[in-house]
């Protein structure tokens, strides 16, 4: 987890998305161009899918990291281990989340999902593979153990659901509060303006584009 300090020249980190299940998950597919080794951030639903467009990129996934526990992000993970033998990282603070079906609203949805983590991220922590670099930044609020993974050579964020295009995370859910929620809206309003960010549901967005919103919610 510690930085590698590779050097791959400028602006070759790709993103790949797969926008999956009726909850319209932004799955991300995130290499070094000339590499293919891969993260995979938030396998939301059709593991099948996910394991197509791996196949036809030609990627090496190394490891599943999620933004949160919530299962419209966790649901294709059994698919995918089927297939690959990927470690899967997620924020300490949602382990006890991912590993039960209640917490991760799994059970409601009936398919009871329960999985364990094999990296317990923290503050700081980084998820590489060979040209990328991503760092967590803990951001509770939507849950416990929610997460931004920022990539500062690129200048962009993937945010979970905790900062959308012109909204924010849900803070009226079983294990929400709204008050985590702002002090880390606050904390993401210290990116630069030109961050773009990759959320968790919808299209892309900027920091500056949704500062005049976390400003209304602050
Ligand atoms: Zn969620
Ligand atoms: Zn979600």
């Amino acid at each position: 987890m510690s930085r590698r300090g590779f050097c791959f020249g400028e602006r070759a980190m790709e993103i790949d998305l797969l926008t999956v299940g009726e909850y319209q998950t932004n799955c991300y597919l995130i290499y070094h161009e000339s590499i293919r080794d891969a993260i995979i951030i938030d396998p939301g639903f059709e593991g099948e899918r996910i394991i197509s467009r791996i196949k036809e990129l030609e990627l090496v996934p190394q490891i599943i990291v999620i933004t949160h526990a919530h299962f419209d992000h966790i649901s294709a993970i059994p698919e995918l281990s089927a297939v690959y033998n990927l470690p899967l990282a997620i924020h300490r603070d949602d382990v006890s989340r991912l590993a039960d079906p209640n917490q991760n609203f799994s059970g409601v949805s009936g398919c009871f999902i329960s999985l364990k983590a094999d990296i317990e991220l923290e503050e700081g922590d980084l998820v590489e593979v060979p040209g990328v670099s991503l760092e967590v930044i803990h951001t509770p609020g939507h849950s416990t153990g929610s997460i931004i993974l920022v990539n500062h050579d690129e200048r962009l964020l993937f945010s979970g659901d905790t900062l959308f295009y012109k909204g924010y995370g849900r803070v009226d859910l079983p294990g929400s509060s709204s008050k985590q929620l702002r002090e880390s809206l606050e904390k993401i309003k210290q990116l630069p303006d030109d961050f773009k960010v990759f959320p968790g549901h919808g299209p892309a967005t900027t920091i500056g584009g949704e500062k005049n919103l976390i400003d209304y919610y602050l």
